[in-house]
Formats: C-alpha cells, structure tokens, sequence
C-alpha cells in the first residue's frame, strides 16, 4: 500500500467537532461588528512579495525568515499573506476607497507563516481583522477596543488582559531610538544575536524579544513612553480617559512595541495566561502612515487582527457549543422511506433550525435504531409499515426513559416545537 500523504506542516483540518466554536466565533464576531458599521471586504491570499516587505518592514521575523515566497510561471514574486493589513490597505487605495472617506471595514481568511508549530501557532493559520480609515482618533481608538470587549463578553469569555501602549510621533519615535540605542550599546555583551544584530537595522525591536534572556535587559531600558511629544502624550491620554468612562480596565505596558513596523501611537494587545507563550488573541493599533507609504494620500487608520484558533482554544476550555441533532427519523421499507422523506421536507419547511437526520440506507429497527442512539439526537422518530397505514409517527425519547409515544402525522411539526422547544 502506498504511504498516506499527510496535510502539510503547521497546517490543521479543522474538524466537525471544532467548527461549531469557529462558527460561534464567526457569528458573533460578525454581529458585533456590523452593531458598530463595519463592513466585511475581502481580499486574495496572496499578493505581490513586495506589498509586505514595504508595509511590515524589511527587518522583521514575518519577512526575514516567515514568508512563503515563490515565483509563478511568469517569474513574478508573490507571497501567501502573513497578515491582513497590507493587503487591505492595498485594495482600499486601489479601489478609491480611502481618499477623503471614512470606512470601517472587516476581514477573515487565512494567513501564513513559517513559524515554528506548537499550541497556539500554526502554518496556516486564521485571523479576524478590522482596519478603520480616516479617523484621526482617540475616539475612535476607544472605540474599537471597547468593540473588541463587547465581544469577548458576547463570546463569555474572561480574564483577558488589556494591554495599551503608544509608540508616539515618528519623530519622537527617532529621538527615542538613540536613547535606546546608547543604553544598549552600553549592555551589548549581554545583547543576545538576534538583539545585536538588530541593534544596527531596528533597534526598537528588541524590546520585542521572545526570548527570556533579555527579559532583565529589557526591562531596565528607558521608557518610550518618557520620550513623547505632546500631542502623543495628550491623545494617549484621552484614549485612556475614555477606556477608564467605559469601564474598562487595562494595563501599561511600555514594552509593548508590536512585530510589525507599520505602528504609531496607540498599541494594544488583549492577552491571556491560558495559553501559554502564545497568549496573545487580539493585537493592533494605529497606522497613520501606512496608506501615503503604498502610494496614497495621507490617511489616519488604525486597526487590529484577532487569532482564531487561540480564541476557539479558549472557547473550548470555557463554553460548551451546543449543536447536537434534535431529531433522528427511522424509516423501516420502501413505503417508510416515500414517506419519510416527504414527511421530513414538510418539517424543514414549518420549523425553521430544525436539525433533523434522516435515516438512509436502509436496514433493520434495531441496526436504524442504534445509529439513532449514537447520533445524539433528542428524540428519534419512528417511521414503519404500521405508522404508514395509520398515518402517525412513533417518537421515542433517547435521552429519558419514557414510554415510546404514537403523534399523528399531521401534529407532528406542532408536537417538536413545543417538545424541543424550537
Ligand atoms: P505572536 O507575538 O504571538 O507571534 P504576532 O505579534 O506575530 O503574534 P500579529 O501579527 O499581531 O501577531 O497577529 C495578530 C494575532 O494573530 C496574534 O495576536 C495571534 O493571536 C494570531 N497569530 C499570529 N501568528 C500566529 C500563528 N503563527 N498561529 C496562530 N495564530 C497566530
Ligand atoms: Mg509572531
């Protein structure tokens, strides 16, 4: 026998077990959205290789060592998207979505990175993200958050942590990189490779290190946030302000810099200690530049993108999707079944999220019994010669120990409704 070819790795089918908390997660995310006017866009999964080297930036872990880069048959460079934004941005120039509008669009599919799998990071992976173009802020800032809140509490999830940070003007940005610079040439024995490497490429980076080692170094460095200009300082302090009117508790995390380099001002991050390094579910925040840098005019925007399967991880662990069969119907000979299939339709039609099964292929009332039983369905309906003639259904509940009952045909779509209570 020739040997199985396996999905490729870091690349996960998502079972019918798990899709009911992708899909519980879609909906809502979906109807929260659409209470704040947003509107859904989509974009290819794959663009130009340089659309992400000039957004995400030259010197970061997505474009050094994570794209998948390949050349097509006409020798042009393209690239599985690592991420939404840059490809968002790109259509909204494109398609004269941007220029003196405002738009607060929406996105889902997947991404893809050449990462190292484990619980939580994946190949191929799938985020939500939102971009809003046009607003200047801190309103809006404080919006978007409180949008993302309103969902976790729809979704019945707790204990996440908001985590907020601005990363200031881009000038003030220039003034801070030297500061940092000159504290950490002054610690560059202890810099790891990775760190000294970038020291000289992108400095602000290495504040951004993963690795545990420069934990210490890290967090004895001067404070971005000690550097800001004023107008940075005042709308960060308006947009907490306006999180403290709402409710909603957050932390500052002045290490909070972001993987990608396309970031100004506000940076958030929603973190959870349930999943272990990969705790974070939902990161964004402000790209003011981002539009005139591809090509067009001078645009505020902001945005963030959440991960999926980490979200479904915590779905999983804390609410129970529920979407089991309500209905199993058995239908023993050929009259059963001309029947039965008829009498199913009709049911379809006058009860709307019915989830009923019929029973095909044949076989005895014990073998369609027991598949009934393990379907998990509530109730099974019973459909044989003597139902047929007498025009009635026999019901049997399969998770109480009730007597089977006989309901005429005709009741039957009144008799589930009540019974299931659909
Ligand atoms: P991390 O620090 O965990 O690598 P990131 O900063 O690279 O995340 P973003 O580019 O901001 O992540 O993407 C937004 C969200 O997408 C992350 O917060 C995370 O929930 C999810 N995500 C990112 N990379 C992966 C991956 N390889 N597998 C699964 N989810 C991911
Ligand atoms: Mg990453």
């Amino acid at each position: 026998m020739s040997k199985h070819i396996q999905a490729v790795r870091g690349m996960n089918d998502i079972l019918p077990q798990q899709t009911p908390y992708w899909q519980r997660l879609e909906q809502t995310a979906q109807r929260v959205f659409e209470a704040y006017s947003f509107e859904e866009i989509r974009m290819p999964i794959v663009e130009s290789t340089d659309l992400f080297k000039r957004t995400i930036g030259e010197v970061t872990d997505i474009v050094e060592k994570e794209m998948y880069t390949f050349e097509d048959r006409n020798g042009d460079s393209l690239t599985l998207r690592p991420e939404g934004t840059a490809g968002c941005v790109r259509a909204g120039i494109e398609n004269g979505l941007l220029y003196n509008q405002i738009q607060r669009l929406w996105y889902k599919g997947p991404m893809f990175r050449h990462e190292r799998p484990q619980k939580g990071r994946y190949r191929q992976f799938q985020q939500i993200g939102v971009e809003c173009f046009g607003m200047a802020g801190p309103d809006v800032d404080a919006e978007m958050i409180m949008m993302t809140a309103r969902l976790w509490r729809e979704l019945g999830l707790t204990g996440l942590e908001l985590q907020i940070n601005t990363l200031g003007s881009a000038e003030a940005r220039a003034r801070y990189r030297d500061t940092l610079v000159e504290y950490l040439n002054a610690h560059h024995d202890q810099l790891d490779e990775d760190s000294q490497r970038r020291l000289l490429s992108n400095p602000l980076r290495i504040l951004d290190s993963k690795n545990p080692a420069m934990q210490l170094i890290n967090n004895n460095a001067p404070k971005l946030i000690d550097a800001l200009d004023d107008e940075s300082r005042q709308h960060f302090e308006q947009l907490c302000g306006y999180l403290d009117d709402a409710g909603i508790p957050y932390v500052i995390n002045p290490r909070l810099v972001r993987g990608l380099d396309y970031y100004n001002q506000t940076v958030f991050e929603w973190v959870t200690d349930q999943l272990g390094a990969q705790g974070t579910v939902c990161a964004g925040g402000r790209f003011d530049g981002l539009v005139e840098q591809l090509g067009g005019h001078s645009t505020p925007a902001l945005g963030f993108a959440m991960g999926i399967e980490r979200l479904v991880l915590l779905l999983e662990a804390t609410a129970k999707v529920e979407n089991a069969l309500h209905a199993y119907l058995l239908m023993i000979g050929d009259d059963a079944v001309r029947r039965g299939l008829r009498l199913a339709e009709a049911l379809r039609d006058t009860l709307p999220g019915l989830r009923l099964r019929s029973h095909c292929g044949g076989g005895s009332f014990k073998a369609q019994f027991k598949k009934a039983d393990k379907s998990g369905a509530a109730v099974a309906l019973i459909l044989g010669e003597d139902e047929v003639q007498q025009g009635v259904v026999g019901i049997k509940n399969l998770r109480e120990q009730n007597p089977q009952q006989s309901v005429p045909q005709s009741g039957l779509a009144n008799y589930l409704k009540s019974a299931l209570a659909l």
